[in-house]
């Protein structure tokens, strides 16, 4: 039986971290930190989601200051509203959810967002910073899989990793992050041949293709650390991109899910909150173990 890389117990301790650096720093600041979840249109699953990194604002002591604006609201507009969140002295972090309704670009939205306030991480400075190594905010979900990974002593340094997908939201900055911590990296994607033979080579696999189930047995390698990213509901519940009862007996450790990176993901949103607020006020955070 392979070991729990258990997001939800580290998300619960991460957050105690974050409440105390709130704390401590509050009197300073005269503030708490700001994060506004801006939600354009009804999408259900995104209600879900919204609802979720609010109460996580709360637990930890972020004020949440975002709006729901109508489905119909002019690309105008939205621009508007994100310009006045990056102009308020209160806001620190700015996340625009996805998906938005058909008719709003989200490039020139996802563009108009402060870098320094994108909680998100995906601002295509923050992509350049983290290409370079330069500290900024990190891409939620990579960076909670590097955390994941830190806190149950993963060795990565001369490793190979694999990562399958090369999304920007989650496979290309993972692969990025893996190298930085001086991993050997590959990256699979829907066009690569004989993605088995690839992933049989990997001591850290990580699996973001959004495809039910992908990954089983045959591939992966006796000993592997398996990362599940993906997120499905089925008519029988929640399940990944991996075989979880197929793979768990030969890993030496693997994502469950639900309750691991998913838990991560809300949390190094009000990592990235928490650190602009403290950069904001030439303050230093004590969090740097979690930029990746
Ligand atoms: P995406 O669809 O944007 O990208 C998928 C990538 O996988 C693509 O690069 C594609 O080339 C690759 N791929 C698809 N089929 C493949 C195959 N058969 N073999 C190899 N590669 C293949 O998806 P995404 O946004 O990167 O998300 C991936 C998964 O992670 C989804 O299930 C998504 O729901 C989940 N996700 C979970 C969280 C979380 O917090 N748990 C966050 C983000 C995404």
């Amino acid at each position: 039986m392979a070991i729990r890389l258990d997001g939800k117990q580290l998300a619960a301790e991460l957050e105690a971290r974050l409440r105390s650096c709130i704390a401590a720093r509050l009197p300073t600041v005269g503030r708490a930190p700001g994060l506004a979840v801006l939600r354009v249109g009804d999408d259900p699953a995104s209600g879900v989601y919204v609802a979720n990194k609010e109460k996580a604002c709360a637990r930890v002591g972020i004020t949440s200051l975002g709006s729901h604006l109508p489905a119909e609201t002019s690309p105008a507009a939205v621009l508007a509203a994100i310009r006045d969140l990056n102009a308020d002295p209160a806001c620190d972090g700015i996340l625009l959810q996805l998906p938005l309704p058909a008719g709003l670009e989200e490039g020139p939205l996802l563009a108009a967002i402060d870098p320094d306030k994108d909680a998100d991480g995906l601002h295509t400075l923050n992509l350049g910073r983290l290409l370079k190594g330069e500290p900024g905010p990190r891409s939620c979900t990579p960076a909670g899989v590097m955390a994941l990974l830190a806190r149950h002593g993963v060795e990565l340094s001369g490793r190979r990793a694999v990562v399958v997908g090369r999304s920007i939201l989650v496979g290309q900055p993972m692969a990025l992050m893996l190298q930085a911590a001086d991993a050997t990296v590959s990256v699979a994607h829907s066009r690569t041949a004989d993605l088995a033979s690839l992933t049989r080579s990997a001591d850290v696999l990580v699996v973001a293709a959004g495809r039910p189930r992908l990954i089983g047995a045959a591939h992966v390698k006796a000993g592997a650390v398996v990362v599940d990213v993906g997120i499905h509901r089925t008519e029988t519940g929640l399940c990944g991109d991996v075989r979880q009862e197929e793979v768990d007996p030969l890993a030496a450790a693997i994502s469950p899910v639900p309750g691991g990176v998913g838990p991560m993901t809300v949390t190094m949103l009000l990592v990235n909150t928490v650190v602009a607020w403290c950069n904001r006020h030439g303050l230093a955070h004590g969090l740097d173990d979690l930029i990746p």
